[in-house]
Order: C-alpha cells, then structure tokens, then sequence
C-alpha cells in the first residue's frame, strides 16, 4: 500500500482496508520497505551459514526449517563447536532437566573455539548450571501462585501475562521459566487458551495483555492470529505486548506475512530481549524492520550476565544499536534467583555503575530501567544510582551525570 503524497510534501495516512491475509494483493505490497541508508545497514553484519554451507538459502531463510534443525544434543554441538570438557559434563548431567535448543543462525553467532563467548554462553550449558544454590527457587517471581487459571498470572490490577506456549527457538540457559519452558508435556492446551481468554474477558480491569511463555512466535500465523483476534473482540483490552526473543534467536521468523498479520490487531507491542550488540545482526535488523514498519513498538528487555554483557560500554553498543533498529530499550533486568544461574549473577553494583555510566553521557533514550523483579513476587522494584547528595529542608543539594553539584529550592 504506497502512501499518497500530498503537495505541501508529506504523506497523507490513510485508513487500510482490512483484508484477509489470503487476499490477493501480497503482505509485501501491504507493509511497504522503506529505504535504509547503506551507512545504517553496514553496522549491521549478516551470519554466515557456517557448516550448513551449502544449504539453499530459500531453506537457510525459512524458520520453520530453522526450528526443525535446531540442535538439539551434544553431537549437534559438536557440529558448529569444539565443545569442552565442562560444557560435555554440564549437558549430560542437565539437558533432561532443561533441554538444549539452538537454531542454525543462531549457533553461526557462537565462537567456535571461545568458550566465554557471550553468545554460547547463553545457550550451550555449563558446568555453573548444576549449581543449585540455598537462595535459588524454582519459581522465583511467583508465578504459579498468583494464577487463578492454568495459563494467566494475574498479579498486577490493570495486567495480566499470558502463557500460549512453553517453547522457544533457543532455550537460554538464563532463562528464569526453566521449570516448564522446553518442558513439551506443560505446554498450554487448546482448553487451557479458551479459560484465559475467558479469564480476560470476564475481568474488566484487564486493560493490557502480556503474551508469553515460552515464546508465541513459536506458533503458527493462524493461531496466533485467532489469539490476538480474540483478545481484540474484548472490548475492555487496549493493549498486547508480545513478549518474544525471536527477533533475536531467529529472526526468519518475522516474515512479511506475521508483519501483516500482527498489524490487524494494532496497537501491538513487542518486547524482545537483546543481549549482546553480536546480537544485533542484518538478520535482527530486517525482523525489526518488518515489524517497526507494519506499527508495532519494540521494547527491549535485556538481561544482566555475568560475562556476556556486565560492561557499562558494551551496554552503550548494544543500545545505541538497539536504537538504529528502531528497538527503544527498556529494561535492564537484574538476574533472577532462579534455580541453576547463579553464575549469570553479577552484584547490583555492576547494574547500576552501568546505569550511572550511561545516563547523561548518551542520549535518554538509550538508558533504559534497570530493575530486580523482587523474588516472591514482589514485582519490579527500580534501582537507580542516588543523584540526591542532602536534602535539607527546602533546599536539596542534586549531582549531575558528571559529578557536579548543583543547588535546587523545593515550594
Ligand atoms: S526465549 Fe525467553 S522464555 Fe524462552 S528460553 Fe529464552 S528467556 Fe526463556
């Protein structure tokens, strides 16, 4: 659909007919590319295809050939990786507990002799898995407590998290479900679906609808569609964040037909969970394109790791690129005291020297919050570097960014 240009030069949005995806004119057409200056799009490397080499790239390109030939055991990892002896020791003792899953893209990130390369990391187990410390829990946000129905955490007044699914793409070996995500025996039922919807339709509060799980992308076009197209039928639903790390693990799955899907049912957020600026590749930036360009809001969430992204410049990178792709970030999440990631977890001091380091030296929008989602489910508590150095009286004495102090006279 080109947007008709008016004489004073700018365009004139008009209303789109809403049409069946199986219309005639093409998704293509209907959510238009818009030109990226070459400067832009060479920040952005695409992946190899590594030892799958001499896979057509109309397979390479397709996601669901991408889901099937994830992999998914050690001579898999052996494929794109000299696999040591710690990681051989963590996958036999963990993988019935937690399952590996690395989609072919995905795995031409890892290094392939580096074993504290940020990406593997993140998804090839380690030794730190088996660990299992007093302070660990196994559902540390209380989630199942705060669920009146099998598949809906109702804990805040005005929200719900939605759970569609217990798969992903890549299982990342931080991942704070691990209870039940890769676990295909909790995955949400059909029946299970119809009582959260109707959970959400019988509750007016409920104005905002966190779709999860796992991860939703994992599903069809068509059941993803009816999902939204449900939730949209609800009068008092306003808005849907999808929370999804597809953008980042396995962006072929954002075709021009999700995008088009998706913006049926605007307004839609998507919260996406970059974590390395490695990450952030031609690949992520065309995902974030697709769905940036057919309406949607893209937050990120990232995750504080030890090890991967605990430097206060690497954080600046990744949100500066972040930022290019139109991606605003929005949370720095302070790691979880899931059970088996204690060696993810830097102090709270690490979080918030890079806060402190990034407010007021780069533009606001690339500082995002940085929270600790209390334990016990407590919620999402801010932590911020003190800016307030007395407050005396009426009189508060404030530092800047660069340590300079500056008087300020309260009413
Ligand atoms: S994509 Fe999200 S839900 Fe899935 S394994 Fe990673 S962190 Fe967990």
């Amino acid at each position: 659909m080109a947007l008709p240009i008016v004489p004073n030069g700018s365009s004139e949005l008009t209303e789109p007919a809403l049409e069946p995806i199986s219309a005639s004119t093409t998704s293509q057409e209907k959510v238009p590319r818009r030109p990226i200056r070459p400067h832009i799009l060479n920040r952005f490397p695409p992946t190899s295809k590594g030892p799958w080499s001499d896979v057509p790239d109309a397979k390479w390109n397709d996601w669901r050939w991408q889901q099937r030939e994830r992999i998914t055991n050690l001579a898999g990892m052996e494929k794109v990786l000299n696999v040591t002896q710690d990681e051989r020791d963590a996958y036999t003792k963990s993988h019935e507990m937690f399952h590996v899953g690395i989609t072919p893209y995905y795995a031409n990130l890892m290094d392939r002799e580096d074993p504290d390369c940020p990406i593997r990391l993140q998804s090839v187990p380690k030794g730190g898995e088996l660990n299992i410390l007093k302070t660990d829990l196994e559902d540390p946000l209380a989630e199942e407590r705060d669920m009146p129905v099998p598949g809906i955490t109702h804990r805040y007044p005005d929200r719900v998290l939605f759970y569609t699914t217990h798969n992903c793409p890549v299982y990342c070996r931080h991942c704070t479900r691990k209870r039940k995500v890769s676990d295909p025996t909790t995955a949400a039922a059909k029946d299970q679906l119809e009582q959260s919807l109707e959970y959400i339709a019988a509750h007016p509060e409920v104005r905002d609808i966190v779709i999860s799980g796992g991860d939703p992308l994992t599903l069809s076009d068509d059941r993803l569609d009816y999902i939204l197209g449900r939730l949209r039928a609800i009068p008092h639903v306003e808005i849907f964040r999808l929370g999804t790390r597809n953008l980042v693990t396995l962006p072929q799955r954002v075709t021009d037909d999700f995008a088009y899907m998706v913006s049926h049912h605007h307004p839609v957020f998507v919260n996406t969970h970059f974590n390395h600026p490695k990450e952030c590749t031609a690949e992520a930036y065309e995902a974030c394109r697709k769905l940036a360009d057919a309406g949607c809001v893209i937050g990120n969430q990232m995750v504080l790791l030890k090890g991967v992204n605990d430097d206060p410049k690497l954080v600046k990178d990744l949100n500066h690129k972040l930022l290019l792709m139109r991606v605003r970030p929005y949370y720095i999440y302070q790691c979880d005291l899931s059970q088996g990631i204690s060696h993810f977890r830097t102090p709270i001091a690490t979080g918030l020297d890079i806060i402190e380091k990034l407010r007021g030296w780069t533009s606001g929008l690339a500082v995002p919050h940085y929270v600790c989602d209390a334990p016990g489910g407590g919620g999402k508590i801010p932590l911020s570097p003190n800016y307030v150095v007395s407050h005396d009286g009426k009189e508060l004495v404030l530092r800047n960014y660069a340590g300079k102090t500056f008087k300020y006279y309260e009413p």
